[in-house]
């Protein structure tokens, strides 16, 4: 017989941290699952997060683990959900263990998904050596330390100008590279020129530095643009493929659709934090999400 459980989270992130901390406080049996492949965790640094700015994510997350371990009504283990299926009005929920944890397969009342997003970088060999260092997405996250610096502003989406504009607001030496498929329109780079924005439109070959961190975009003319920072525009995805058998109502890019209150369109599922609408947000937003969720799937529960 699988395990009972009142409540399932799956995601260990803020969001499920958020959600799982005040579900155990109402007092109901709850199973944290988490794959433990958190996407900030390419970075050293968290900002913004009121009384832990500058902190590791990692050792946010670890705190917010062990205040809800400390509850009895608490399991939090290392799995990766793998199906999520209703069983006689139940839900049942099918984890793979990660590094030598065991397999569970459980049941619920209810389920929180809090799974936030996978990205995906733009194909340059030496993205992934910069990126959470001196290479970001998030510029209210990071882009305080970077204030001043030359920076570069890459990304394969069409809202690069806009971006650039924000980014603005940290430095006055950008360079703007549309990626792939990404369009500056030529009335965006005279307003971008307005403001002191280039735009580099010939093609880019890589992301180029040293141990200190990046040291400019190489061009695939050969040339290479000095820049010791930079920011990214990724694509986001949210990959609920476990998910899929529920049905759950998404928006067109995939994200989950939920009521202001963290409910998805399946009585009994809730979700909250980047895997839903709108998308990939900040660590005290989708913390405060999960919370709301939270509350709204006590009082359903009765
Ligand atoms: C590089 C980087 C730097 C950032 N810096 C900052 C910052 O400085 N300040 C800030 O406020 N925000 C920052 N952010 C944004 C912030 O990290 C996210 O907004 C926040 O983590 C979203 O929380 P979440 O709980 O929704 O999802 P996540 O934090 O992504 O957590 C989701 C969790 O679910 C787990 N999971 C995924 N699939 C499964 C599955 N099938 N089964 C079980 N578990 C699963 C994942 O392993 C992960 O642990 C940064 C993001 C990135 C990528």
């Amino acid at each position: 017989m699988p395990d009972a459980y009142r409540v399932v989270v799956i995601g260990a992130g803020p969001a499920g941290l958020g959600a799982a901390l005040n579900i155990v406080r109402a007092r109901h049996r709850t199973l944290l699952l988490d794959a433990n492949r958190p996407r900030n965790a390419a970075t050293l640094h968290s900002h913004g997060y009121p009384t832990r700015d500058g902190i590791s994510p990692l050792e946010l997350r670890k705190l917010g683990r062990e205040e809800i371990e400390r509850y009895p009504e608490a399991e939090v283990q290392n799995a990766k959900v793998t199906t999520i299926s209703q069983e006689d009005g139940r839900f049942r929920v099918e984890a793979a263990g990660v590094r030598g944890t065991t397999d569970r397969d459980v049941t619920a009342d209810a389920v929180v998904i809090t799974t936030g997003l996978v990205e995906r970088l733009p194909a340059l060999p030496g993205i992934r050596a910069h990126y959470g260092t001196t290479l970001h997405s998030c510029m209210t996250c990071d882009g305080y330390e970077e204030s001043g610096k030359p920076l570069a502003l890459l990304g394969e989406t069409d809202d690069l100008a806009e971006q650039a504009i924000l980014l603005s607001r940290w430095s006055d030496d950008i360079v703007v590279f549309p990626h792939g498929p990404a369009v500056v329109t030529e009335a965006e780079e005279r307003e971008l020129g307005e403001r002191g924005i280039l735009v580099e439109r010939r093609p880019v070959r890589d992301i180029v530095g040293d141990r200190g961190g990046m040291t400019g975009v190489l061009l695939a003319d050969g040339e290479l643009v000095e820049r010791t920072a930079g920011f990214l525009r990724p694509i986001y995805e949210p990959a609920l493929g476990y998910a899929a058998g529920l049905g759950l109502a998404t928006a067109q890019d995939g994200l989950l659709l939920t009521d202001p209150e963290g409910r998805t369109s399946l009585p009994g599922v809730y979700a909250a934090g980047d895997s839903t609408v709108p998308g990939p947000q900040q660590l005290i937003v989708a913390a405060g999400a999960g919370a709301r969720t939270a509350a709204a799937l006590i009082r359903d529960l009765g």
